[in-house]
């Protein structure tokens, strides 16, 4: 059954590649989260400037160690860090040679969404680094906008809320309740149609659970 599973997905992300190509973004298809770290290891090589957003994908293939082993530099916030480190940190990750985050979810039709509490993934993504590299397990698969936002607000930001030990309403609601308070982590959203158009982009999209 779980081969099975696999066949279908692997269909269902040569599927979102086709239409993320269409929407003039780069996009390949790997058989596992192994295998995407090292095509990116690859592609990256060394003495790079690489921007990392907060992404449990990105952690979750040990991405920044093995970067940095290569001999790149990470630039990525800390915890601990005052707001001016931060603010320093996020506009460094804007000049980057590569930038490496993961969306919320890509939709069928070729599009990539993702929702922040400050934004500057969002910025990132539609302007700034040299080169983008946008990493979803098939987990991260919507059928259309719509869907996609509502995993994105149901799904990845409550398991971040989980996550970041924050007691907004929907970790124990267990849906987004589109709630108001200072600890919400759910303000911008950057829905890319289509690849904008001075950035470039390749997303690799992998067969496997990858994040929220
Ligand atoms: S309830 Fe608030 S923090 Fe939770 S998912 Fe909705 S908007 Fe985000």
């Amino acid at each position: 059954m779980e081969k099975h599973r696999q066949t279908l997905n692997l269909k269902l992300l040569q599927n979102a590649a086709a239409a993320l190509r269409k929407n003039n973004f780069a996009a390949e298809v790997y058989e596992s989260g192994p295998a995407a770290a090292a095509a990116l290891l690859a592609l990256a090589g060394r003495g790079k400037k690489i921007g990392v957003g907060g992404s449990m994908t990105v952690a979750a293939l040990g991405l920044p160690e093995a970067l940095a082993a290569a001999g790149n530099e990470i630039i990525t916030h800390k915890p601990g860090m005052s707001p001016e480190e931060k603010r320093a940190v996020w506009l460094a990750a804007l000049a980057s040679d590569i930038y490496l985050a993961s969306p919320q979810a890509v939709t069928l039709d070729g599009k990539l969404i993702f929702i922040d509490g400050n934004g500057n993934r969002g910025a990132a993504v539609i302007y700034g680094p040299r080169k983008t590299v946008l990493i979803a397990g098939v987990n991260k698969i919507a059928k259309d906008e719509e869907e996609g936002l509502w995993r994105s607000r149901n799904v990845a930001a409550i398991a971040n809320n989980i996550r970041l030990e924050k007691d907004n309403p929907c970790v124990a609601a267990g849906r987004c309740v589109d709630c108001a308070g200072k600890s919400r982590i759910c303000n911008a959203v950057t829905l890319l149609w289509k690849k904008p158009s001075a950035s470039d982009i390749l997303v690799m999209l992998v067969n496997e659970d990858l994040g929220y």
